[in-house]
């Protein structure tokens, strides 16, 4: 697949790339309907985002093929798989608990269907009809949990 730069601030290859895929040599090739995700809904709202919060954006997991989510321990309808949602990072703005809170402030200018606060990372999801759903992630024992709203 050849490499674009789809929205000013972001390459198509920056939702596509992923640690677990190289290391395991697993394929990550969007299917079309995915690849237009990427392209309608992730992409712009990552541009949304990283015009929002004024600062470089580093995207750690867009995109994730079914093979590749299942390497990550990923939900099984996770919206990684169909390229409408990616973790990321924004060091130079702040703690993931801050953008969240900033986004949430924001929610008018960066129309997220769901924002998650994963602890070290922030989870971004787009969709046609955004609902606008903010969580916190808890990493326990017993697996992921989530509680409703940034606490
Ligand atoms: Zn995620």
């Amino acid at each position: 697949m050849i490499d674009e730069r789809i929205v000013p601030a972001f390459w198509l290859s920056e939702f596509l790339q992923s640690d677990t895929a190289s290391r395991l040599r697993l394929d990550n090739t969007p299917l079309p309907s995915e690849l237009a995700n990427i392209r309608n809904l992730l992409a712009p709202g990552m541009q949304s985002v990283r015009d929002c919060l004024g600062q470089p954006v580093f995207v750690s997991s867009g995109y994730r093929s079914p093979e590749v989510n299942r390497a990550v321990g990923g939900a099984v309808n996770s919206q990684h798989t169909q390229g409408q949602a990616a973790d990321f990072k924004c060091p130079a703005f702040g703690m993931p608990s801050t953008i969240v809170q900033y986004l949430m402030r924001h929610s008018t200018q960066v129309r997220y269907d769901q924002l998650i606060c994963e602890g070290t990372w922030v989870h971004i999801s787009f969709a046609a009809r955004p609902r606008g759903e903010v969580l916190t992630a808890h990493f326990g024992a017993g697996g992921t949990t989530y509680t409703p709203r940034l606490v």
